[in-house]
């Protein structure tokens, strides 16, 4: 017999897998090697973990340079041949080597070899786990919720649904009822459900404790402590939770007896990963759920146009509801206050203060809405014209008022505050436009008996702040809340009436063509935040959004609640300019000391190789182009057809790769923001 050689994945920036030997210690204590183990290799001098995808009997480098294996998880067992092939396909279509893939989607613990952390979980986990799937206190479904329910349910093998319902309307009450029926059913089976913002985990989390008190469910999201992660993670790989919920990265996971994928809300950016890997959870999900032959759920009242698209040409199944669930619900009016005519001071119209006044009087809450963090978005001297740049970055410090700092949003430089202008020594600086911070400051002076609550990354830096900040609202401690879209998402919050969107004029003229569509989702998702409950006789859920543009057909769409004919609209554009959904793209980012020196590699990069079928632009500086002294490019490719732009894009990385240039460059295929 020749020497067992195993063929071992790391997490290294080179695209290859290496060979090791497999010695006979370890062959007489744990047997033959078996792919989808977790190992312990020295790699350079270090040692790191690695992950077995095959073995063999010879290796094509000299038996006596390969180095051994050191160890082996013999304890968990080996990774599925399915969930390799996922991360194989993940690596192939994004660009990057299978080790960058496989590797940082297990826990640290598990890769680290904490042998201990590791005994402690799987003994956690050793007991028996409760499995019983009867739903408490569920209402029954209404005929739209049944009729997409039993869908899902009667789907057999890879059946791709779009669930497009109104807030409110139930999607989740279709999830949870759906995935209860499935697991009654197929009692082994898993489901799998993604949401897309951590802060949204505890109440789904308690939800379906609530709704499933017999029921294993497990959590991933990057605010576990280790030991938790890694014990979700193995619940999850021994198949014994029944229900995974987690961020995008639980869409990595290893769920053996999965049988059903459920995405809310779809549409959202952060199912997007925005560095590393930047696939998309999403489009993973439906790619896993195909590989399965198993049915996947997205959910949305404002799917994105891809998923709209599918469901249009009928590659998904279009599901609707089109009601509020809850007979005590109803759609908010939304209206929009016309800035030319009634000015805003500090940043109210008359309209919605005395809107905000009427909540209060009725002991109602409000939520005013404005997507920027901070006090002001820049400290200007109105005598020299100073303004507050970043010195490393092509961006505004931004005024944090009560932490007396100026931050900079880009590279998190801080400085405190000049007291006076640096270049003529003014001391009457301006602070220019307005942030939460100074929206809150505004209605505590205004109302200054109401409770007012902002609810920003700022405010909510420390671990577990948020879910208290969440949970003041709805327990009504708070009358006035002000939040970034932080507050925007699924949160259920019985008491608000009222919703203010203060400024959302900028977002219509962006350059991203993208920015509309996020927009639109976004004012929809914050608007549905009022109006889910009956609040009694008199009671208004009203959306009041504030613009110089009333007239916009963006937010006529949103005044008659008409997501279609927006998407409609948009689809038609986007047809006509030949953008995604029907193209395809993939960016490449250059950065440098230089900003010649990252369009001059962009630019070799055009010319390397032929390109059929796919356009390649020229090469640009990026909008924020400066970030911590690192000047930054990007050019984009587009193409007609997927194939064209995956053929061009696999010898292009080698050839790139092949360059060695000094520039920092990074590829993004299917880019949200270009
Ligand atoms: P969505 O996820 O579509 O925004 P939810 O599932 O959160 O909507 O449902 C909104 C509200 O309606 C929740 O308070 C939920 O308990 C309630 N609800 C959902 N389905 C029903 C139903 N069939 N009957 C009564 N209430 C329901
Ligand atoms: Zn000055
Ligand atoms: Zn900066």
């Amino acid at each position: 017999m020749g020497h067992g050689i195993v063929q071992v994945v790391l997490d290294t920036p080179l695209d290859s897998c290496f060979d090791y030997l497999w010695p006979a210690a370890l062959q007489a204590e744990c047997g033959a090697p078996q792919p989808g183990q977790v190992v312990q290799v020295e790699f350079g001098r270090r040692e790191i973990a690695g992950l077995i995808i095959s073995s063999s009997t010879h290796s094509s480098y000299a038996l006596e340079k390969l180095k051994p294996v050191l160890a082996v998880r013999a304890q968990v067992p080996p990774l599925g041949p399915q969930w390799l092939d996922m991360c194989r396909f993940a690596a192939a279509y994004y660009q990057r080597p299978l080790g960058e893939v496989a590797l940082p989607a297990l826990p640290k613990n598990l890769r680290a070899g904490k042998a201990l952390a590791l005994d402690k979980a799987l003994k956690k986990l050793a007991k028996p786990q409760a499995n019983d799937a009867s739903p408490h206190g569920a209402p029954a479904l209404n005929a739209e919720q049944a009729e997409a329910s039993q869908a899902i349910l009667a789907a057999q093998g890879f059946a791709p649904f779009l669930l497009y319902g109104v807030t409110g309307s139930g999607k989740t009450e279709v999830y949870l009822q759906t995935a209860a029926a499935l697991l009654a059913r197929q009692p082994e089976a898993q489901v799998l459900i993604l949401v897309p913002e951590i802060n949204l985990t505890p109440q789904f989390e308690a939800n379906i404790r609530a709704r499933f008190p017999g029921l294993a469910l497990a959590t991933l999201h990057s605010e576990l402590a280790e030991g938790e992660r890694l014990r979700n993670w193995l619940a999850a790989h021994l198949g014994q939770a029944r229900i995974l919920l987690g961020t995008r990265m639980s869409l990595l996971a290893s769920l053996p007896q999965l049988a059903l994928i459920i995405i809310d809300e779809e549409h959202d950016p952060s199912y997007k990963q925005q560095e590393g890997l930047r696939y998309s959870a999403r489009d993973l999900a439906v790619w896993r759920a195909r590989q399965l032959q198993i049915p996947v759920v997205l959910g949305s009242a404002t799917p994105s146009l891809e998923s709209w698209q599918h469901a249009q040409n009928g590659r998904y199944r279009l599901l609707r509801l089109r009601q509020r669930a809850s007979h005590a619900a109803r759609l908010p009016q939304v209206g929009v206050i016309d800035l030319s005519r009634d000015r805003a001071q500090e940043g109210f119209s008359g309209a919605l203060i005395a809107a905000i006044r009427r909540r209060l009087e009725r002991g109602e809450q409000s939520l005013l809405f404005l997507n920027r963090r901070g006090y002001a978005p820049v400290l200007c001297c109105e005598a020299c014209g100073w303004i507050s740049g970043c010195l490393r970055c092509t961006a505004h410090m931004v005024l944090h008022k009560p932490e007396h700092r100026l931050r900079c949003h880009h590279c998190s430089l801080e400085l405190a505050i000049p007291r006076h202008c640096p270049t003529c020594g003014n001391i009457d600086l301006q602070a220019l436009g307005r942030g939460t911070q100074r929206i809150e400051e505004v209605l505590q002076r205004i109302f200054p008996e109401a409770r007012v609550l902002r609810i920003d990354a700022d405010s909510t830096r420390r671990k577990g702040s948020a879910q208290a900040a969440f949970a003041s609202v709805h327990s009504g401690e708070v009358d006035i809340l002000v939040g970034t879209q932080m507050v925007a998402k699924g949160h259920d919050f019985k008491r608000l009436s009222l919703v203010g969107i203060l400024n959302p004029d900028t977002a219509l003229f962006s350059h991203d063509y993208r920015a509309s569509e996020r927009l639109f989702a976004q004012l929809m998702q914050v608007a549905g935040r009022a109006g889910r409950a009956d609040l009694g006789e008199g009671s208004v859920s009203e959306v009041l959004l504030q613009s110089r543009y009333p007239q916009h057909p963006l937010y006529s769409a949103l005044m008659a609640h008409d997501y279609e004919k927006f998407a409609a609209q948009l689809l038609e554009e986007r047809a006509q300019a030949c953008m995604p959904p029907y193209s395809y793209q993939a960016l490449l980012r250059a950065e440098a000391r230089e900003l010649q020196s990252a369009l001059d590699f962009l630019q070799q990069a055009r010319s390397l190789l032929p390109a059929p079928g796919v356009e390649i632009l020229d090469p640009i500086p990026m909008t924020v182009t400066r970030v911590a002294h690192v000047e930054r490019a990007q050019m984009l490719l587009e193409a007609q057809r997927r194939s064209d732009l995956q053929a061009f894009l696999t010898p292009w990385m080698t050839a790139l790769r092949g360059l060695k240039s000094r520039v920092k460059w990074g590829l993004e295929v299917d880019p949200m923001d270009v």
